[in-house]
């Protein structure tokens, strides 16, 4: 049996049935007892990032073997007991570096612009054009704090367009390719000087409010930020002072502390000029959806093939 708790690729779905008995129930993450009861029998469960794999819920599904996580961040998988138990965690690395570094390159160009969000003024006639002559991305510094997969992406692209990539990563050797997109930075250096910082790192005790109050406060004036790694990342209240304070020009957010956003963390964002706040899509799309279930699909049938 293999249960799939969150929405996935039709064609995959089918193509896991062929070979096994599947659950297939997109909301099933949001019915824990539900969940937890069809895990009973289960050898494999896919998710994306609500289902939150905990020790508890592994605790229901004694024949578990395989994982499989559509996308790749693993803050909501217990992964070291998985470890304990020998239960493979697999990831769809790469199958959607293009469509979140085409989220951060879409966001600062149209940050930095400035012009795109005067649809009413303009139907009124009041023909803004005086507030909206913005800022080119050619010759900004572009910071990025995590500099894998999709952080090297990102700087290829923002290379493309003119922009200067600057990034921090004390994990990746001095010696990786990685480094031949962007420059070597500290993470004081990016904050101070860059015009747009964009954040690429997952989500451990140790990235928790990476970006606290005195980061956002040494940033440049008149920076953005663009958030699509975790929401607890950043300290959201910190950095909305610092953009109703003008310190700060925009961000754009893919990723919440609270996710879904409740009306009341939303409440914060309320009245901010030059911000993009979206559902945790930046990794979705079109093209990915299949991209990232199939590679998921693969990998776990070959798991479940090997241990028959
Ligand atoms: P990756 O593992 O390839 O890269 C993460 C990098 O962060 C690594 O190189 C690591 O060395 C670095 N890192 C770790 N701690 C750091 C620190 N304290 N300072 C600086 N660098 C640090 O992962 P990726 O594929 O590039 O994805 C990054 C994150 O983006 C994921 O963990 C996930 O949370 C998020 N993500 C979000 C979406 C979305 O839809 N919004 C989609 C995909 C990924």
């Amino acid at each position: 049996m293999i249960i799939i708790s969150e929405f996935m690729d039709d064609a995959a779905v089918k193509r896991l049935q062929r070979h096994h008995a599947v659950i297939y129930e997109p909301d099933l993450f949001d019915r824990p007892d539900d969940l937890r009861a069809g895990l009973g029998g289960a050898r494999a469960l896919i998710v994306r990032n609500r289902t939150q794999v905990t020790r508890a819920l592994l605790d229901h599904a004694p024949m578990l073997e395989c994982i499989g996580r559509l996308g790749v961040g693993l803050d909501n998988i217990d992964v070291a007991r998985c470890g304990e138990r020998d239960i493979s965690v697999f990831i769809a690395s790469g199958a959607n570096d293009q469509c979140v570094a085409e989220y951060v390159i879409g966001t600062s160009l149209a940050l930095l612009r400035g012009a795109y969000a005067v649809n009413a003024q303009m139907i009124r006639g009041d023909w803004p054009r005086n507030t909206c002559a913005g800022r080119e991305a050619q010759g900004k510094t572009l910071g990025l704090i995590g500099f894998g997969a999709i952080g090297q992406r990102t700087a290829r692209i923002a290379a493309a367009v003119g922009m200067v990539p600057i990034a921090s990563d004390p994990y990746l050797p001095p010696d990786s390719e990685g480094w031949q997109f962007a420059r070597q930075a500290g993470l004081p250096e990016i904050l101070e000087t860059s015009d747009v910082v964009t954040l690429h790192v997952p989500l451990l005790p140790e990235t928790r409010h990476l970006l606290d109050a005195n980061a956002f406060n040494s940033m440049k004036p008149g920076a953005l930020v663009i958030n699509t790694s975790r929401g607890d990342v950043i300290d959201e209240e910190a950095l909305v002072d610092c953009l109703q304070r003008g310190h700060l020009a925009g961000c754009a957010l893919d990723v919440y502390a609270d996710e879904p956003l409740s009306v009341d963390s939303g409440r914060k964002f309320a009245g901010l000029d030059n911000i993009i706040l979206t559902p945790h899509i930046a990794g979705v799309t079109r093209e990915s959806i299949p991209r990232v279930s199939t590679m998921i699909v693969e990998k776990v049938l070959e798991h479940l093939q090997s241990r028959n």
